[in-house]
């Protein structure tokens, strides 16, 4: 029974990666010292993992930025733009080539745009598109895998396993960027190069080699599913004497479970995480010599593994393939969660007795297989940690669980139908057509920034802070009301972060300190942990708005996240579903609008950005999801009166496939991000013929250009030929928080002025 790891978190334990990538860029640091920094990190890992027990110990599972560019690299898949990068600046060398593709070329003249960044399956991290044209040739063009395998073999005294994306993963993930031609054509085209790495790998002295086949796990055509039969044929026709091993992670086969298991490879990985069930339909199906890689450790959280349920399904599969076809691993990668639990010394011993970060995972491969081999000592500790969890009063709260369990159909409906609440509301609040706004926070200055960082090291007293943000707050008051915005917002100054905020004061949440995980090349994330029930001990948001309603006659929204963004935000818990997470974190934003209500704000935005990346990877669970997803927002949103004004914003808003689930949340007022598409992104809304109030953005606000008002009218006048015009708002895609204050003042006084036009032409 071998111990099989999928790949490690390449940041280094302190993010050593990060830092070096970000001086190279800065020129702080040469490429020399760039490669020694990586080369520590990986010698690192490898001896963790040689340290832990780790049979097969992948390579290759390094990167730079991302391992997808990484194979776009290899396969010189490399669009012809970067050309000049390698030939005309005799400096560079192929790692100036890659990042010049991850984040574009601005140097001696030449200016070449990044290649495309899109999230990886339903993780937050995002990976670099590789694109196609109709013509598109492969080879082997960089030599990185060879250099990193020998190098791995070295450190480990055997031979590492390099980790591939596997070929039709690889071209499903990339995007055709001209006309005439299907991506998954490409395949012939591309396995001939596969196999020359593959046997080159052999060569060297592989004995296994990682294929990752993630979208095996996804919807497929008739053609993607025979582009696998085709490319699997083909290599274990070629390359003879090295083991493959195909891992599929994040979901189950299902219907392509005869597929996986059919295709001529040594081994095949399973994901036993998200899809426990399926462990019996591959057993059931399985060809008699295949080897099965249990993904029985999450591989996307922080918790502990239950040893006693992994080690049933363990030992069920022993029990039916014999201990020389089983492996035990981690559900995917372990990329996915942070570094070393151990680093962490502020997390409540209890709680920190739940959970394990990468290296802990790697313990635990280990430690199944003592525990299958009879020790139960070690299963006895485990099932010590798993019961306390089960019963800690630290997580069960009787009042929450019993508040989730009587929702009601009522709780997650206004008082009245939507047409009623916009009479009263016009009553109330008496906008003009085209009203403005903003969606929640200014420019976050240095200033502001070190005010909150100097109050978190104690050097500012509260009433040192709170003043300074009123400050602030004012300010932007008086701005939006020359500005002549109609509905102004406090701007957001005292918060960090908009999940984090809300985390650090509802009870059921923790935060780590180093539990980075890799988002995007260099950037990473530090994703609160939600470990108990959740609930809102205070007042949260209620001091400021309330504060910031007082400072003018205007209306004043306040500003929340949505139940679901909070959630999809978080590490979330694995011992209840998710949908019983949402709930209660609807439950005690519920409240927090309704505190909001009863202070007096008339209008209440809860942002909901992240609704969309929730969506599960099969359709047939899409339902499922957005069912429960909206009425957590409903519920969230249901407290108030009809005179209240509920808005709720998301971006990247590609509403297409969903635009029903988006009108079921029944908003009174939906801003979007639609500007970079010309309001094409408002013809799903036209088409459904969207009922309630919309504010389409009118510029995109992640760059410092200053839209003209010009544009903005026509903008405008686009949306009204959409969209009935009375229920049009004007705002720009997002919050202005990464803008500075002189192009923001300057874009929304042209804002203002393009509505006040719009109205005049109607
Ligand atoms: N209210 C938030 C802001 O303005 C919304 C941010 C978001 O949509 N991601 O910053
Ligand atoms: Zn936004």
């Amino acid at each position: 029974m071998l111990k099989n790891n999928l790949g490690y978190p390449r940041m280094g334990s302190h993010r050593q990666l990060k830092k070096a990538c970000e001086q190279y860029w800065a020129g702080k640091i040469d490429k020399k010292e760039l490669h020694q920094a990586a080369r520590k990190i990986k010698e690192e890992n490898w001896q963790l993992q040689l340290n832990t027990g780790i049979d097969l110990v992948p390579c290759n599972d390094f990167s730079f930025y991302d391992q997808v560019l990484d194979m776009s690299l290899l396969l010189g898949a490399i669009p012809s733009r970067y050309t000049p990068v390698l030939t005309d600046v005799k400096t560079n060398e192929e790692i100036d080539l890659y990042f010049a593709m991850a984040r574009g070329y601005q140097k001696d003249g030449l200016d070449i745009t990044a290649m495309e960044m899109t999230k990886w399956f339903d993780t937050n991290y995002h990976y670099i598109v590789p694109e196609f044209t109709a013509g598109q040739k492969f080879r082997i063009f960089s030599e990185n895998i060879f250099s990193e395998f020998n190098h791995a073999c070295q450190i480990c005294g055997k031979a590492a396993k390099p980790v591939l994306l596997g070929p039709v993963s690889y071209l499903l993930a990339g995007k055709e960027k001209e006309a005439g031609f299907e991506k998954i054509d490409l395949i012939k085209a591309l396995v001939p190069v596969y196999i020359e790495i593959i046997n080159r790998l052999k060569n060297f002295g592989a004995e296994w080699i990682q294929l990752d086949e993630p979208f095996l796990v996804l919807d497929l055509s008739k053609k993607e599913k025979q582009a696998f039969e085709y490319a699997y044929a083909e290599i274990a026709k070629a390359c003879k004497g090295v083991k493959l091993l195909v891992a599929t992670y994040f979901d189950a086969l299902l219907d392509n479970s005869q597929l996986a298991v059919k295709l001529p490879v040594t081994a095949l990985h399973i994901d036993l995480v998200r899809a426990p069930e399926q462990l019996d339909e591959v057993l059931a199906l399985i060809p008699a010599d295949l080897i099965l890689s249990l993904g029985v450790i999450d591989g996307r959280n922080v918790w502990k593994n239950d040893f006693m349920k992994s080690s049933i399904q363990i030992n069920r599969a022993v029990a039916c393939l014999g201990e020389e076809r089983v492996m035990i691993a981690p559900s995917c990668s372990l990329l996915h969660t942070p570094f070393d639990l151990d680093q962490e010394t502020e997390i409540q011993p209890e709680i920190k007795n739940w959970m394990a970060f990468a290296k802990q995972k790697l313990e635990e491969v280990n430690a199944l297989f003592q525990i299958i081999s009879g020790n139960t000592e070690l299963l006895h500790a485990n099932q010590k940690a798993i019961d306390g969890r089960r019963s800690s009063s630290l997580i069960h709260k009787e009042a929450v669980k019993q508040r989730v369990a009587t929702i009601t159909e009522n709780d997650a409906k206004r008082i009245s139908a939507f047409p009623v609440r916009q009479q009263l509301q016009q009553q109330r609040f008496k906008l003009p057509l085209f009203p403005t706004t903003t969606i929640g926070s200014f420019p976050q200055t240095d200033e502001i920034r070190q005010l909150r960082s100097k109050f978190k090291k104690g050097e500012l007293t509260v009433e040192q802070y709170d003043e300074a943000i009123e400050k602030a707050t004012i300010d932007a008051i008086r701005l939006q009301e020359q500005i002549g915005l109609d509905v102004l917002v406090h701007g957001e100054f005292e918060r960090n972060d908009m999940v984090e905020y809300f985390g650090e004061q509802l009870d059921g949440y923790l935060f780590t300190k180093n539990g980075w995980v890799q988002s995007y090349g260099s950037r990473c994330v530090k994703p609160p942990v939600i470990f108990g029930d959740v609930s809102r001990p205070k007042d949260m948001t209620v001091r400021w708005s309330h504060f910031a309603q007082q400072q003018t006659s205007r209306p004043m929204k306040g500003m929340l996240t949505g139940p679901i963004t909070i959630l999809q935000w978080s590490f979330v818990r694995d011992d209840q579903p998710r949908s019983v997470t949402a709930n209660q974190i609807a439950l005690a934003i519920r409240d927090e609008v309704v505190a909001l209500e009863t202070a007096g704000i008339g209008i209440i935005q809860i942002d909901e950005p992240a609704i969309r990346e929730g969506l599960p990877l099969r359709k047939a669970n899409w339902p499922a999801y957005l069912n429960w997803a909206v009425k957590a927002f409903r519920i969230s949103a249901s407290g108030v009166q009809d005179q209240t004004q509920i808005h709720t914003h998301m971006c990247y808003s590609e509403f297409n496939d969903i635009i029903e689930n988006i009108a079921a949340m029944d908003a009174d007022v939906i801003t979007i991000e639609t500007s970079r598409s010309q309001m094409d992104l408002l013809n799903a809304f036209a088409d459904f013929e969207y009922p309630n109030e919309i504010g389409p953005g009118v510029y995109d606000i992640h760059s410092p250009r200053v839209p003209t008002t010009e544009e903005m009218v026509s903008l405008l006048e686009k949306a009204a030929t959409l969209l009935p015009a009375q229920n049009i708002w004007v705002n720009p895609d997002c919050g202005l928080k990464t803008r500075h204050w002189p192009e923001t003042l300057a874009a929304l006084q042209n804002m203002v002025a393009a509505a006040k036009q719009a109205r005049a032409n109607l």
